[in-house]
């Protein structure tokens, strides 16, 4: 298992780098943002999971959209082919190259350009990492309409390009909303500068759409305006035990009944889950430590009405708690328990890296029929692998995660592409939020028609007609390369 790369051939248009290549890029960029040096090379040929290894051997690190212009005409002349890359936090295969092509880091083009206090509009460059953002708007009383569980690493950039979607996307909705304007850099250095700061704007084609969520394969990212939600002031966070699967959907709909407005988030995991992450992560307690139970669900509210929002909450545990839809729950006291109930969630993909092997899945199904496939899986794999559930189970997106000791062909052999039939059968989708990256472009006709996918190939070849970016990804292998 480990790298794809086996199962796709180097694309035999494309030039190999040779020394006057490196000149040209050390005449624009100068000496030190040319990497070469062995090491860094490594970290950025390696993806996240460390499932994928690259073998570029040019790491480019441009400061400015202008730059960024000069290489892509550089290489697009030359037909030198590259990935753009953000945090690499990307898990999908997405973010380092597969054979030899060109990195283009966005990490040195940081800057915060503004921000607009009456709008809460801010507009900034690519490669501003998450936290950093939300720590600058924290200061000026608002938030970033999205936070995920890489925010430490990741870039707004790499966000834009994967359509991030995570822990908020229930409340404020996805990037294709809240992105107002984006900067990108086609193949051929072109800058396409729809960088507006409006809400409302329908004068033809948005073509910003097109760059949200197509992981690299357009163009590069270079600026976004992104449309930033006020801070409010009261926040509360309840960790809930249910004893199945159907009380968490009924909970779901009783929450978003009952709290409305201020419902933020609504996160599930399975006590597969849970125990893993117990075992893994040092720090972390079960907040139900005498009991065992089969399901855990993280609601957030997030409103302007302290004593109010609290009461909402309250009321919906109590009679949930009356009803038997929840076994057991805890309301967060303060903050750091607050924090510690979501390390329980957010910590399960670290905890999944640490406990060897994991074959991730990132699925949109209809909300009553998920869990089926996490025990029709189970039934699949007996003894030989632990299937965990888990997810945003208020954005109808499960994330099926199996670990086990050492990638083994025998095991994926049972996963795919039984995991891909089972959720096109069920009108789901093959990539909720992770996108498709190297792992899943052959996959997507499990989601889309192939009609669908030729519109999509054409836009590629108007857009990048020699398929230098991003090579072998997002679409199948045989349109992409
Ligand atoms: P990278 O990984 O560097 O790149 C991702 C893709 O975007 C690649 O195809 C790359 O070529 C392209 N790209 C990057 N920057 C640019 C740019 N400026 N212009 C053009 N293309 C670019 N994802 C979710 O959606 N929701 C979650 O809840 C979530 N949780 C996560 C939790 C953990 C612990 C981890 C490790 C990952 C999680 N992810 C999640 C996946 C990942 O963090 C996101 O996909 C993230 O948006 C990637 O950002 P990045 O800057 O790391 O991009």
């Amino acid at each position: 298992y480990g790298s794809l790369a086996g199962l796709v051939q180097r694309n035999p248009a494309f030039s190999t780098l040779n020394n006057e290549d490196i000149r040209y890029f050390e005449g624009i960029l100068g000496d030190k943002n040319v990497i070469q040096d062995e090491e860094k090379l490594i970290a950025a040929n390696t993806d996240w999971l460390h499932k994928y290894k690259g073998s570029s051997k040019l790491l480019l690190q441009p400061r400015s959209t202008q730059e960024v212009s000069q290489i892509l005409k550089y290489c697009n002349s030359r037909c030198l082919a590259v990935v753009p890359q953000g945090g690499n936090t990307g898990l999908v295969g997405g973010s380092v190259p597969v054979f030899d092509e060109v990195i283009i880091s966005l990490s040195s083009i940081n800057n915060i350009i503004s921000f607009d206090k009456v709008s809460g509009i801010l507009v900034c460059e690519a490669g501003c990492i998450l936290e950093n953002l939300t720590t600058f708007l924290d200061n000026e009383g608002f938030i970033m309409p999205l936070d995920l569980g890489a925010k430490g690493s990741c870039q707004i950039g790499g966000n834009v390009s994967t359509n991030a979607g995570g822990l908020r996307l229930l409340r404020y909705g996805s990037l294709h909303g809240n992105i107002l304007g984006i900067e990108a850099v086609l193949a051929d250095g072109t800058v396409l500068n729809m960088l507006k700061t409006l809400r409302k704007d329908n004068t033809g084609y948005d073509l910003k759409h097109l760059f949200i969520g197509s992981e690299g394969s357009l163009g590069i990212v270079t600026k976004v305006s992104i449309l930033t939600p006020p801070k409010l002031s009261s926040m509360n966070v309840a960790f809930l035990a249910c004893k199945d699967y159907a009380s968490c959907q009924k909970l779901l709909q009783e929450a978003k009944r009952k709290l409305g407005e201020i419902l933020s988030a609504f996160e599930f995991l399975d006590s597969q889950s849970m125990n893993l992450v117990l075992n893994h992560l040092e720090g972390t307690r079960n907040p139900f430590p005498t009991s065992i139970h089969n399901f855990y669900v993280l609601i957030e509210t997030t409103g302007s009405d302290e004593s109010s929002d609290q009461q909402k909450l309250e009321s919906l545990l109590l009679r949930s708690l009356e009803n038997e839809l929840i076994s057991d729950g805890v309301l967060a006291q303060d903050i750091n328990q607050a924090s510690s109930f979501w390390r329980l969630r957010e910590g399960i993909s670290e905890a999944l890296t640490r406990a060897g092997a994991v074959y991730k899945y990132d699925l949109s199904i209809p909300v009553e029929m998920m869990y089926n496939l996490i025990e029709e899986m189970r039934v699949r794999l007996g003894d030989a692998a632990t299937v965990l559930g888990f997810g945003h189970l208020g954005d109808g997106n499960l994330h099926l995660n199996i670990s086990a000791p050492q990638y083994d062909d025998k095991i994926l052999a049972q996963i795919e592409p039984f995991v891909y039939e089972w959720t096109s059968k069920h009108n789901g989708s093959v990539s909720a939020e992770h996108g498709l990256g190297l792992m899943k472009a052959n996959e997507i006709f499990y989601s889309k028609t192939r009609e669908t996918v030729q519109v999509m190939a054409s836009i590629k070849n108007l857009l990048d007609p020699h398929h230098i970016l991003n090579p072998y990804k997002v679409l199948p292998h045989s349109l992409s390369s």
